[in-house]
């Protein structure tokens, strides 16, 4: 929402902008010119003086193209002054009377007084219009330190208004628990939001089979960010930083190291948790059916199952269980919706009966490990809502749950001096986290 209104905002700003900016040149053009036929005619005449005129009649010249250009609008930043009220501010840019009220009324339903707060500055822009009839397009004001209220027209040329957060507040939150029937529930009990349990699942998603490896009472701690509005209110949630489980005896730490549009996770040796292939492309789903030798559930006999099985909800997600591109994406009969993805010379990835594909996912697309492609369905020869999943390594179908990959890169040298610094300062946070909390 916030994003559309910036985009507004700009482009009326642009179209204003693009018209003085247009003015300028007119009249640096103009004055170009005329100074070139000067040059002849003119006595020497002190330098300084020169330049002097010339500024003047610049600013003058472009007054005077402005307002021949007649641009409808005027973009006002306006710093709010002792004794000003909307009606008063709104008044000295000649706005007719029955919107300066709906700008008071739509103001007064944030709970606000016509009382302005001194300093705090307005973003107005009003359309000209005949006899000092004009109107407002936007009226934007602060009320708190992170909060606007936005009155715009919108396409029916009624004023509406808003209340836009422009500012969030982030926190950086510890959760734990010991995982009782499974992460998921468990995560949830101890208030972690679902976006961020499925990042975590992603993560650990490479090193941990959710369904066969977690045993009752094994933990998990995480080190996440949330962010909050000025009240304190929920808004969404940032990136996990740090991630811990305790499985079946073994005990994994990540900690997430680069920067924000390029990261991964390590652990403590430096080594990335991130492998060429993830295990199970998809959250939350239950392994129906493994690869190997099966009754074909449809056509009755004896049958290679070439790939792995997973029941999950109708339009459960599907990832993409490596970065690569996209090979195939049609309709594969038996396999009903089917996406193909080409990781390298080494791997393809086969994912079937998907009830449609995400939006732009097409042959020749590049996908990243985890993006979505497409919706768990029963197209083709299925008798349930599943997906079907299939490694090819160097061409031949194996089994992705016992397949073992190359493990991930390794830190060196001065990465890995950084590592270790981001790692302690890491652990810092957490026994102050951990603190606050006891
Ligand atoms: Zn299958």
């Amino acid at each position: 929402m916030a994003m559309i209104e910036i985009v507004k905002k700009n482009w009326v700003k642009n179209k204003v902008l693009t018209l003085s900016l247009f003015g300028a040149i007119i009249a640096l053009t103009i004055l170009i010119t005329i100074s070139y036929k000067n040059i002849g005619k003119q006595t020497k005449k002190p330098e300084i003086f020169k330049s002097i005129n010339q500024k003047s009649d610049i600013i003058n010249f472009k007054k005077f193209l402005l307002n021949q250009i007649k641009s409808p609008f005027i973009n006002v930043n306006y710093e709010i002054v002792q004794g000003d009220t909307i009606e008063k501010i709104l008044k000295k840019y000649k706005v007719n009377n029955r919107e300066i009220q709906t700008v008071i009324n739509e103001y007064k339903k944030f709970g606000k007084s016509s009382h302005l707060t001194l300093g705090k500055k307005i973003d107005i822009i009003i359309k000209k219009e005949i006899e000092d009839d004009n109107s407002i397009i936007k009226f934007s004001i602060p009320i708190t330190k992170s909060t606007t209220v936005e009155i715009t027209k919108n396409e029916e040329n009624k004023l509406v208004s808003k209340k836009i957060i422009t500012k969030l507040y982030k926190k950086k939150i510890l959760s734990e628990n010991s995982i009782k029937n499974n992460l998921y529930s468990s995560a949830i009990q101890a208030k972690i939001n679902p976006e961020t349990i499925i990042e975590f699942a992603r993560i650990f998603g490479f090193e941990i089979d959710f369904q066969r490896d977690i045993r009752k009472n094994d933990y998990f701690k995480i080190v996440y960010e949330k962010y909050f509005d000025e009240t304190g209110k929920f808004i969404k949630s940032g990136s996990i930083l740090y991630a811990h489980m305790t499985v079946n005896g073994r005990e994994i730490s990540l900690y997430k190291f680069g920067d924000d549009d390029d990261y991964g996770y390590f652990d403590m040796n430096g080594k990335s948790v991130e492998k060429a292939l993830m295990k199970t492309p998809i959250n939350g789903a239950r392994l129906s059916s493994p690869f190997g030798m099966r009754k074909h559930p449809i056509q009755g006999f004896n049958k290679m199952h070439t790939g792995t099985d997973f029941a999950a909800p109708m339009g459960t997600p599907i990832m993409a269980s490596g970065s690569g591109t996209i090979t195939r994406a049609k309709w594969c009969g038996g396999g009903g919706n089917c996406i193909k993805i080409k990781h390298n010379s080494t791997y393809e990835t086969i994912y079937a009966h998907m009830k449609n594909f995400a939006k732009g996912i097409k042959v020749g697309k590049k996908v990243r490990q985890g993006d979505i492609i497409g919706y768990v369905g029963s197209t083709g020869m299925s008798t349930g809502p599943h997906l079907h999943y299939e490694v090819i390594v160097n061409g031949k179908k194996v089994n992705s749950q016992t397949l073992k990959l190359p493990s991930g890169k390794v830190l060196k040298g001065e990465e890995r001096n950084k590592f270790e610094i981001h790692r302690i300062k890491t652990d810092v946070l957490i026994a102050e986290l951990i603190s606050k909390k006891n």
